[in-house]
């Protein structure tokens, strides 16, 4: 039996080591065409950045060493330029000695890998272009590195980009990375990619989206002979460059194959059985180079990842001599490690699944790595997707611990045929170091199944239904990180008592955090006679929908301009006060933040030190909505280390308000129950809330009749109220003109004017105000007076007197009486 193969490196290599394993008489040749075979070719980037310091390091195994380990020949500088099948030939090209000669073959396993793609840009074959695939790329780069190349531009934002790109910054480059898709890591959906975007740019890298590279000119540099490359986007931007990796995906070799009429697939890979035999009954074919089974849909794939290369190698050698061992297809199950950051995905992802058409639900959800008491315990994001049966079609995790772990357990559960039934009753190892005793899959099992079982009812933050009522369940201190417009904020633990605020004809969209206690209020409101809604993922998903600009990202180590000012403010400061929340896990970091500055003076300075990943996000924003001043912000070894200098009331007075967007006020006074007057006071309240101020309406006298119920409220009154009532319009449907009412005439032209000129009514501006938060207080005093109660006003409404009326308008810019 004489068995040769084709490419000497991942499949390759497995293959000719599993087959003289399985063979100690067996025949067997390996052609290599570059210099070197089982190379870690997943390890290149890591030797430019220095975290893998020695290059030999990469060589797995000479061709001596490997010649000797297995007895198989290997022969590297030979390209195979030719397969005849009719005769089972292969013509061989000697690359030194320029000459080919013949071999023949029993069995063939061709394994000849992808070549990354070259685009047809103009001056994309320049030199200073260079691809990153094998160690003589990796030799180049280098070379470039140490001839004092100071900048790179990383064309590409795959998996490959990105290491590349994380790497040449630890090597001291000013890194640019230019992606032609809005987003980074095509594998991930858009928002999952998202927090790798923002991780690239916190760490310094200067990031293009949804901009293509349209040419590449080498230009002279001034005064100087020396030269750098010009990069122009297609909007227009110029990038200078030292060098360029281009790395914007891969083709299969397949061409070989296919001069041996061997059938191709569309996408250009090699078509195998589930045996991994070609068209050709003695060729087998394994790697980047063949078109796979994507096993979620039965449908073809090219997955170019070294462990189906490896496997597939394996099983083709042993099928090659006889055996029928079978390949399944493959999941696509990926990893990659982006400064912090791990993003890992298997399956199908929610493009993929919106092409072709099936129908599928997702949950997101935020767990942590372990036991929250445990230290260091890390959120991550899980996207999971699943069709209607349970059944997993893909998943996503991003995060700073245990997403390996996570994704591989999905992984393994798809192949397994589990469905997300199985992942919550999944037994999976358990120590508070190392996971919860609800481990973050099983989590995301608890929560599919909810979902399928009816328990609970989602919705996602890119349909959150329009007409629906946004109940914010966090606690007031988690507000100040940011909140979605329109909400109305209940703390979870003060649901049961406010029910009454709460519109019993409306959908009401809760949200949280992370969709927990967005859970737990939907039970309560559920089970109270509300529509209720959870927000997948609460408004961390939320977030990753409707990121801030890349541009807003603070960036680590100097990102702040006021450095050496803010370094010299808190040393200087006789004030300095130290603050240490690392284990704790958000709500609480920020909670003690704002415990602590209440304790300290004016203008003094706090120094947080903290570890929950998010604080870095939460921690700008808090400080922004409340006025106090950020001096800087920092992270090393996932320790966050924070300078925030309170608010000083004194010094900055309204300035320091203003400039610090703490959320303006406005009052107004609905006296009148005329229509027209109580239009306009309710467009120019829902005004002032869309600018972002708190509005308060304060009803009072005839102006409480547009909160009165359509229906008659069963309520015990006497004589002079209910005469009271008779005569006063009931609900906003009742209201009349100031002028022209004209027996209802007036009145009646009006509204129906307003309706053909898409005016909303009264009612509806009423709801658009409570949507958009805006307080309404119902005046206690004329209530009483005018003999009105609590129960015949709509849900949801405040009563107060006079003096809470005033201790808002007293912090209001503005006061307006209607
Ligand atoms: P290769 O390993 O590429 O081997 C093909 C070999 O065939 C080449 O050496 C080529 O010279 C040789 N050859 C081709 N034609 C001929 C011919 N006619 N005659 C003789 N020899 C020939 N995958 C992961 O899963 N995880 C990762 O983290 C990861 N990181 C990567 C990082 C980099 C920088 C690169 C380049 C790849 C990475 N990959 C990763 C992809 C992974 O390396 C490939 O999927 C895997 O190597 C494919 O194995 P293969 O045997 O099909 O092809």
């Amino acid at each position: 039996m004489k068995l040769l193969i084709v490419g000497g490196v991942a499949g390759g290599a497995s293959a000719a080591a599993r087959a003289r394993r399985l063979g100690e008489d067996v025949e067997i040749i390996l052609f290599e065409r570059g210099r070197f075979i089982s190379f870690a070719n997943c390890g290149l980037p890591y030797h430019i950045g220095e975290v893998i310091p020695k290059r030999q390091d990469l060589i797995l195994m000479t061709p001596e060493e490997f010649k000797i380990r297995t007895n198989v020949d290997v022969r590297i500088g030979h390209e195979v330029v030719l397969i005849n099948p009719e005769d089972k030939k292969i013509s061989v090209k000697d690359i030194d000695n320029n000459e080919v000669y013949e071999e023949s073959y029993d069995k063939l396993i061709l394994s000849t890998g992808s070549s990354p793609i070259q685009p047809p840009i103009p001056g994309a074959d320049d030199p200073d272009v260079m691809v990153l695939w094998t160690i003589p790329d990796m030799d180049r780069i280098l070379d470039s590195i140490n001839k004092k190349a100071k900048r790179a531009v990383v064309i590409g934002g795959g998996f490959i980009g990105m290491e590349v790109a994380e790497n040449l910054m630890k090597k001291g480059l000013e890194t640019t990375v230019v992606e032609m898709l809005p987003q980074v890591m095509a594998n991930l959906d858009h928002e999952m990619s998202r927090p790798v975007s923002e991780t690239l740019v916190r760490h310094g890298i200067k990031l293009y989206l949804d901009n293509g590279v349209t040419k590449i000119t080498r230009t002279g540099l001034d005064n100087s002979s020396e030269t750098e490359l010009l990069i122009t986007l297609k909007d227009g931007v110029e990038l200078k460059t030292d060098f360029i990796i281009m790395s914007i995906g891969v083709r299969p070799n397949s061409e070989l194959a296919q001069k041996a009429g061997v059938k191709i697939g569309e996408r250009g890979g090699i078509i195998v059985d589930e045996y991994l035999r070609t068209s050709n009954h003695d060729i087998y074919a394994v790697g980047d180079a063949i078109q796979t089974t994507d096993i979620i849909r039965n449908a073809p794939a090219q997955i170019p990842l070294a462990g189906p290369a490896n496997r597939q190698g394996r099983i083709a050698a042993e099928n090659a001599l006889g055996g029928k061992v079978i390949y399944k297809g493959a999941v696509g199950a990926a990893v990659c490690k982006i400064f912090d950051l791990t993003a890992a995905s298997v399956g199908n992802n929610e493009k993929i699944l919106k092409q072709s058409g099936t129908e599928y639900e997702k949950i997101y959800i935020h767990p942590f790595s372990h036991a929250t008491y445990y230290p260091n315990a890390k959120p991550m994001s899980i996207k999971l997707i699943f069709n209607k049966n349970g059944v997993i079609l893909g998943a996503q995790i991003i995060g700073q611990d245990g997403v390996d772990k996570g994704i591989d357990v999905i992984s393994t559960a798809i192949q397994a045929n589990m469905t997300v039934y199985d992942l919550e009753e999944l037994e999976l190892a358990y120590s508070p170091p190392f996971s919860s005793a609800k481990a973050p899959i099983n989590y995301a099992g608890f929560v599919a199944a909810s979902i399928l079982k009816g328990t609970s009812e989602i919705v996602h933050a890119d349909s959150i239904p329009k007409d629906s009522f946004l109940l914010d369940v966090r606690e007031k201190a988690e507000l100040k990180t940011g909140v979605i417009k329109g909400y109305y904020h209940i703390p979870i633990g003060k649901l049961r008592s406010r029910l009454n605020e709460l519109p019993k004809d409306q959908l009401i969209v809760i949200y949280c955090k992370v969709g927990l206690r967005g859970y737990l209020a939907e039970r309560i409101l559920k089970q109270n006679g509300f529509k209720a809604k959870n927000l997948s993922g609460g408004i961390i998903t939320w977030d990753m929908f409707n990121p801030a600009p890349l541009d807003s990202i603070i960036r680590l180590n100097g990102h702040c301009s006021n450095k050496e000012k803010a370094e010299h403010l808190y040393t200087e400061s006789s004030g300095h006060v130290s603050l240490n929340v690392c284990g704790m896990q958000c709500p609480g970091p920020i909670v003690s933040v704002k415990q602590k500055l209440e304790e300290i003076g004016d203008g003094e300075i706090l120094h947080i030190t903290a570890s929950d990943p998010g604080f870095i996000k939460d921690l700008p924003l808090w400080c922004t909505s409340t006025g106090n001043k950020l001096l800087n912000i920092d992270q090393h070894d996932n320790i966050i280390k924070a300078h925030v200098q309170k608010y000083d009331n004194t010094k900055n007075n309204i300035s320091a308000c203003e400039s610090s967007g703490v959320k303006k006020k406005t009052a107004i006074i609905m006296f009148s129950n005329d229509l027209d007057k109580a239009l306009a006071g309710f467009i120019i309240g829902t005004g002032f809330a869309s600018i972002g101020h708190d509005v308060s309406m304060f009803f009072t006298f005839w102006g409480l009749n547009m909160l009165r119920k359509d229906n008659k409220a069963i309520v015990k009154k006497d004589i002079i109220s209910r005469m009271f009532g008779w005569m006063m319009p009931r609900g906003a449907n009742k209201l009349a003109l100031s002028k022209m009412h004209m027996a209802g005439m007036g009145t009646g032209i009006m509204k129906h004017v307003m309706a053909q000129k898409n005016v909303n009514s009264l009612p509806e501006l009423i709801a658009q105000a409570r949507k958009m938060g805006v307080k309404f207080i119902a005046c206690e005093m004329a209530m009483d007076i005018m003999g009105i109660q609590k129960e015949e006003l709509i849900d949801g409404i405040e009563t107060a007197g006079v003096a809470s009326f005033t201790a808002i308008a007293e912090q209001s810019g503005t006061t307006l009486f209607i």
